[in-house]
């Protein structure tokens, strides 16, 4: 066996959080080979990496493929210059700026709703979960600081990000990284936080957290019109906006604000989201527990589609509490199929400029 073969076989390694092969992390250090027999040095990016014994199960694996039979294998910590240039070089060199600009091939999306329980978080989460079934790159920030569920959704309640340096690397669930509010807090404490924090986190997740080269990157807005709305549109001014809201017709005026708050600061309003619409009932009787009209009362008010129609779900809502989303755990659920339809017409819809507001004011 030669060393090179060695190498092309950790090549095959991919750290669990950074998703890129070891070797382009130069998280390989020393490799000698004799024979059947190798030592080879592995740098984990942080010490207490939660990553650790997936790496060196994976590095093992991989080795005894490319035919050595005894590994001498010695895992380390990279130095803090290693690490720095590490960082450095996944972030492109940049210092500490926004990825996702207007001119980054990541699509923007944030979801809103006039108030809250309405199911934003449950179908923003299902949606990029949906996204992500389709092979695209998906990156979610949980962004509603009363409410931070996503984490629990995606079946990682206790899920913690890591931090190399100044990076910080986000949990991936269901083939989504997500980065929450909640996982900054400890337990269940309050988020009472005042709105130059907010906008400072916002901020920080957006800045510091390694998302690498993503498709989509979806955001779950608090409800309404508050401060990380506000700080959201005027740092992704970009962004399209769904917004969720339920059939209650009364329910669309004070989704419509949300929808207007968010047009103020230049964001699209792409459509929207009318969730627990009827429940089929066993007999195929339909009961509209939340009365019918609201998404197209709001479609007339705010003059764009209502992209889906999610009804009332059984599946669905065990799916949020148990943490294991119904699109993949139940897909023929009827509520799981209108979503995987939402993530298709979205997927499909290319980053328009049509109808975006140009931000510029008479002088
Ligand atoms: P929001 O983010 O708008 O506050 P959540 O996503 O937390 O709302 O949803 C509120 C509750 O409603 C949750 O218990 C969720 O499981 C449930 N829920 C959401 N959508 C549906 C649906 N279509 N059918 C049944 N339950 C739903």
């Amino acid at each position: 066996m030669t060393e090179a073969a060695v190498r092309a076989a950790l090549a095959r390694v991919i750290d669990p959080e950074i998703r890129r092969p070891i070797t382009e992390l130069d998280m390989v250090g020393d490799v000698q080979v004799d024979g059947a027999r190798a030592s080879v040095t592995i740098k984990l990016t942080i010490v207490g990496c939660p990553a650790a014994d997936r790496i060196e199960r994976d590095v093992r694996e991989a080795v005894a493929t490319a035919g050595i039979d005894e590994l001498d294998l010695t895992i380390t910590v990279m130095t803090p210059e290693e690490r720095r240039a590490l960082t450095e070089r996944l972030q492109g060199g940049r210092t500490r700026t926004m990825p996702f600009t207007r001119e980054s091939l990541t699509r923007v999306i944030a979801v809103t709703s006039g108030k809250g329980g309405v199911g934003k978080s449950t179908v923003t989460a299902n949606l990029a979960v949906a996204l992500a079934a389709r092979g695209l790159s998906v990156g979610l920030v949980d962004a509603d600081v009363f409410g931070f569920s996503i984490p629990a959704i995606l079946g990682i309640p206790d899920a913690k990000p890591t931090r190399v340096g100044e990076m910080i690397l986000p949990p991936v669930a269901q083939g989504v990284k997500v980065i929450s509010i909640g996982m900054f807090v400890e337990g269940q404490a309050a988020v009472s936080w005042r709105g130059p924090m907010l906008h400072r986190t916002i901020q920080q997740f957006l800045t510091d957290v390694y998302f690498g080269d993503l498709d989509v990157l979806l955001l779950d807005l608090p409800p309404g019109t508050g401060d990380v709305a506000i700080s959201v549109g005027q740092l992704l001014p970009h962004a399209e906006v769904l917004v969720v809201t339920t059939p209650q017709a009364a329910a669309a005026e004070v989704a419509e604000r949300s929808g207007i708050a968010a047009r103020q600061t230049g964001q699209q309003v792409i459509g929207i989201v009318e969730n627990m619409a009827g429940l089929v009932q066993p007999d195929g009787s339909i009961l509209e527990l939340f009365g019918s009209g609201g998404g197209d009362e709001l479609s007339r008010r705010l003059a764009v589609p209502v992209l889906a129609r999610i009804p009332l779900s059984v599946p669905l809502r065990a799916g949020g509490d148990e943490g294991r989303p119904v699109v993949l755990s139940t897909p023929t659920d009827a509520a799981a199929s209108a979503i995987s339809h939402l993530a298709e017409q979205l997927a499909r819809r290319g980053r328009g400029l049509a109808g975006r507001s140009l931000g510029v004011s008479p002088a």
